[in-house]
């Protein structure tokens, strides 16, 4: 198993992290980590039970102007198989291809809404971009908690255990075929930020410093001069340290040069100019001297 794409930094994580929310923002962002928390279970289950298979997390992509989003992808057996991933807490009632609270069966239009449009635009781009591939798109409720009524085979429907399920079966086969041409569309198609997201504005002047951690919700820990660590049991390389920093200001602060200064401010200090302007020199492209000297990504 490849995960070939992962799931990039959010903005709003970081919103969190090193800003002051008020109530809005705060319910807000609570919002977005319940959706995230779903989509990191699923992750997991990825990694566990998928044996033979390519996948990609979060793509975000666009035809002929329209943007659709795509919480997994995965290539099993020389097909496509897209998951989109809910994380609810209330039970539900699946009905002729629909969606209703179990409780009061009032339809949830905006899953019925997505489950009408993505399967549309997916169509579209493979077209468009010539890929002649079998697809499968599916709906997972992944709360293991939560319970899903009345699911037909044909309402692509799955909940936590028949998800795992599926993933074990379809990828105890390998790919037959190499999958080159899908792989370079979907990494070149993907857009990094997209156009409905809200605009958190964090202000490099003001906000908190220091480097999040994968986990997303600490900041990473010196060591030693070589090793960084999180509570949550994770440790980095320096290199891997830095590696961070930068992703996180290209991500946050895309206008805004990046440069040893704002990477001195960035990591608090915590490595030394040498070393800082040794990786900046390495992975990314100089531009410019003395003062106005700034480092541009190189083309991969
Ligand atoms: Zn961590």
């Amino acid at each position: 198993m490849e995960i070939v794409k992962r799931r990039g930094q959010e903005r709003w994580q970081h919103q969190l992290m090193r800003t002051a929310l008020n109530e809005t923002e705060r319910l807000d962002v609570q919002k977005q980590q319940q959706g995230l928390n779903g989509e990191k279970l699923f992750e997991e289950l990825v990694m566990r039970y998928v044996d033979h298979g390519s996948a990609y997390f979060d793509l975000r992509l666009t035809v002929f102007d329209k943007e659709f989003q795509i919480d997994c992808l995965i290539v099993m057996q020389d097909d496509i198989y897209i998951f989109e991933v809910k994380w609810s807490n209330y039970d539900i009632v699946v009905k002729d291809g629909r969606y209703y609270f179990s409780d009061t069966m009032n339809e949830i239009t905006s899953y019925s809404l997505q489950k009408d449009r993505t399967p549309k635009l997916i169509n579209e781009f493979l077209k468009k971009h010539q890929l002649n591939y079998t697809w499968h798109y599916y709906h997972v409720f992944i709360n293991p908690e939560q319970q899903v009524y009345g699911v037909q085979q044909v309402d692509h429907c799955f909940h936590y255990y028949t998800a795992i399920s599926l993933l074990r079966q379809t990828s105890a086969v390998p790919c037959f075929y190499p999958h080159d041409h899908l792989h370079d569309i979907l990494i070149k198609e993907h857009i990094v930020k997209s156009r409905h997201e809200k605009d958190y504005s964090i202000e490099f002047k003001d906000c908190g410093k220091g480097v999040l951690c994968e986990c997303g919700t600490r900041f990473l820990e010196k060591c030693s001069n070589r090793l960084y660590t999180c509570h949550c049991g994770k440790h980095y390389s320096a290199d891997k340290y830095l590696k961070l920093a930068a992703a996180e200001l290209e991500l946050l602060f895309p206008d805004q040069p990046l440069n040893v200064r704002h990477m001195m401010i960035w990591t608090e200090n915590s490595v030394s100019r040498k070393t800082v302007s040794r990786f900046l020199s390495k992975s990314y492209q100089k531009i410019g001297q003395k003062k106005g000297t700034h480092y541009k990504k190189l083309m991969q």
